[in-house]
């Protein structure tokens, strides 16, 4: 099936989309990007991923190219012509193109807007939850701005490889206290000893994950014990259960962290509920 990209305002056969060589994402990653997951044809999560995307943006003095309300109909037309009912809808932003030089360019160019879409075979990815993932724990050594979506992905990539060539689907990144960050491309979740759902807060050096902030409303609702409080390694292999969120993994168990079982080693009750629920809601609210 022929698949189509957005490039600067017009759909371009996917595999001759390209933008300048001189585009300061592709020479500085000067640039930031979102990724919405996609069911039934609609955009999930659609009000969180726009906001985080105006705030990296903002955060970068890169201006809007559009208004959210003609970035959602691009978002649909791409979803529409790649003929995604379940998948990945991707779109990065760069500051434009300019001759190579690290400061902004001045006058301001205009920003380069790249989309792409992709199907997501959910019941592949539904076989796996059931079966449970692993990671790697690897250590933190990304800029101190995790909070901005920026296409700076390298330390990201070189982790998610660390993982792969160990067995594992995710590496989380450890800070020099020993404590879990969040994953590579995932924010990362316990249900610890006593019981308690724990992911970090976003005081920290990591993306607020969209998932991750509604999970947190879908815990509310079912009225379990949640704190948004850092783990240790340690306190993660000694966890009940572990998992990760995001718009590619949904909510999706972890049972094993560099080799060592979590729990009994299979996908407990409490991510296992919650994968439900949060794909229950997130197709509610889809738009
Ligand atoms: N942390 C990092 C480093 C990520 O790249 C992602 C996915 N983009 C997440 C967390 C999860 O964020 P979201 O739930 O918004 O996809």
């Amino acid at each position: 099936m022929s698949r189509f990209a957005y490039v600067n305002g017009r759909f371009v056969r996917h595999g001759e989309a390209a933008v300048h060589i001189e585009d300061r994402g592709y020479q500085l990653a000067d640039g930031v990007y979102e990724v919405w997951a996609v069911f039934d044809g609609k955009l999930g999560d659609a009000a969180g991923h726009f906001a985080r995307l105006w705030r990296s943006l903002d955060e970068l003095r890169i201006a809007h190219p559009m208004s959210e309300k003609a970035l959602t109909v691009v978002l649909r037309e791409a979803i529409r012509r790649n003929r995604v009912r379940e998948g990945l809808v991707y779109l990065q932003i760069s500051r434009g193109v300019a001759p190579r030089d690290h400061a902004f360019p001045n006058p301001a160019v205009p920003p380069s807007v790249v989309i792409t879409a992709k199907s997501v075979d959910r019941a592949a990815a539904d076989a796996k939850a059931a079966k449970g993932q692993s990671v790697v724990t690897v250590p933190e050594n990304r800029w101190g701005r995790c909070d901005i979506k920026s296409i700076g992905l390298l330390p990201n990539a070189l982790a998610k490889q660390a993982a792969r060539e160990r067995g594992a689907i995710e590496a989380w990144f450890v800070d020099d206290l020993g404590l879990v960050t969040e994953g590579a491309s995932s924010n990362a979740w316990i249900v610890d000893a006593e019981g308690r759902l724990r992911t970090r807060d976003t005081q920290a050096n990591i993306l607020r994950g969209i998932t991750r902030s509604s999970l947190l409303s879908v815990i509310a609702e079912a009225g379990l014990p949640v704190a948004e409080q850092p783990f240790t390694v340690e306190e993660a292999k000694a966890a009940r259960e572990a998992f990760i969120t995001g718009a590619g993994s949904l909510v999706l168990p972890i049972v094993a962290i560099d080799g060592a079982p979590v729990g009994d080693g299979a996908p407990g009750p409490v991510a296992t509920r919650l994968r439900r629920l949060y794909i229950e809601r997130a197709k509610a609210t889809a738009i």
